[in-house]
């Protein structure tokens, strides 16, 4: 009956569904949520957009997804510049000047550089064995006891002694007053929504929600030609291998009666003892402040099988699980497996885009 099936109604089902669609096929999307858009979904409360699975900057150096995606929404000029709060003082992410000047009262590029220098005086030479003598080693003691320790223990649920220093190879570090979170030269958020672009990714394609396809996964195979998986990948077969590891994410919302809450989208939290991560205050993302706002709470919790699963964990034992997963993928010759589930890995959305056409290329 069709070309496609499409399992998965999130960014990279719906712009494949798009792009075949477009070249006459004839194409099935169905997802066990019972909305689209996958956790890209905006939801409108009061007329303010909420990101229900956290929150979502559109930002890329790829001018033909920027492109692609401005032929059916219109994107704002926001400028991701989240803050962060630690007992009751706010520094400005990422590390810039505004922070060295917030964090020490520097106010020269000089003056940072030399006080930064001091503090990691003692770690310059060694080989980080953990996070901690990474962290300090880049950006020296204050930064990382205010900034970087208790956030990345509430991220990852584990002491950052215990955690390899791979994880912060690198750390966003800026001498100059910029505290424009990305460096991509388009940013942006859907002044009417994510959701909006995924319906019309979808329009006039038949779309199945609140459908499992693992409740019916033979007689919903049967249907297409062609099968475009976006699930997690070990679910698909059966977890033959065992369960690839997620951190997962607990979001709390509340409606608070003023127009304006915490002046700016995004706040973290970097002290330990503050149970979650973040505060979202989803009316800046679109330049409102109108009563009641709603904000959103988001903590970092662990993940078990049958959670939603948020952050793959990249290790050495997944990625290995992982490679025996896609080594039998390979062989299905009716199943393409795609999206961040499908591969097991952390994907923002323009390069989910990205890939999406270049599969429709392929195909
Ligand atoms: P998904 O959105 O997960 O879609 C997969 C869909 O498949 C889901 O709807 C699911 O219900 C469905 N599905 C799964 N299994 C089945 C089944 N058995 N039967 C039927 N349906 C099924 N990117 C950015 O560019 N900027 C950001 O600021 C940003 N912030 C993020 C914040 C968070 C907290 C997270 C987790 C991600 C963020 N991302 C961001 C990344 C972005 O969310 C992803 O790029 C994008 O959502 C991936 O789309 P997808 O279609 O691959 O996956």
């Amino acid at each position: 009956m069709y070309d496609f099936l499409i399992v998965g109604a999130g960014l990279y089902g719906s712009v494949i569904a798009h792009e075949v669609t477009k070249r006459g096929k004839k194409c099935l999307v169905i997802d066990k949520r019972n909305h689209v858009g996958g956790n890209i979904y905006t939801e409108k409360i009061n007329g303010i957009d909420i990101h229900r699975y956290g929150a979502h900057i559109f930002h890329t150096d790829d001018k033909e997804v920027w492109d692609y995606v401005n032929q059916f929404i219109t994107f704002n000029r926001f400028t991701n510049s989240p803050l962060a709060k630690y007992k009751e003082k706010l520094y400005s992410l990422p590390f810039s000047m505004y922070t060295f000047n917030q964090m020490w009262g520097v106010k020269t590029p000089d003056e940072a550089k030399k006080m930064i220098d001091s503090q990691r005086e003692a770690y310059i030479h060694i080989e980080p064995k953990n996070l901690e003598e990474q962290a300090i080693k880049l950006i020296g003691k204050d930064i990382y006891e205010t900034l970087i320790k208790g956030y990345t223990e509430k991220q990852w649920g584990r002491k950052t002694t215990d955690l390899p220093p791979f994880i912060i190879r690198r750390l966003p570090v800026r001498f100059t007053y910029n505290n424009n979170y990305f460096t991509d030269r388009y940013q942006g958020i859907p002044t009417d929504g994510y959701t909006a672009l995924i319906e019309k990714l979808l329009e006039g394609i038949d779309v199945k929600l609140n459908v499992d396809f693992f409740d019916q996964k033979e007689a919903y195979e049967k249907l297409a030609n062609k099968v475009i998986y976006t699930g997690m990948i070990d679910q698909y077969f059966n977890y033959q291998f065992g369960h690839l590891s997620y951190r997962s994410l607990r979001f709390e919302n509340e409606i608070i009666e003023t127009d304006n809450y915490q002046g700016n989208a995004v706040i973290n939290y970097t002290e330990k003892d503050v149970p979650f991560t973040r505060i979202i205050e989803h009316q800046h993302f679109t330049f409102k402040q109108q009563k009641p706002t709603l904000i959103t709470r988001e903590y970092s919790i662990d993940w078990k099988p049958g959670d939603d699963p948020y952050y793959p964990i990249n290790d050495t034992i997944n990625n290995e699980l992982y490679n025996k997963y896609k080594m039998l993928a390979e062989k299905q010759d009716k199943v393409i497996f795609g999206g961040r589930l499908g591969t097991y890995r952390y994907l923002d959305m323009d390069d989910i885009i990205r890939l999406a056409l270049d599969l429709t290329h392929k195909l």
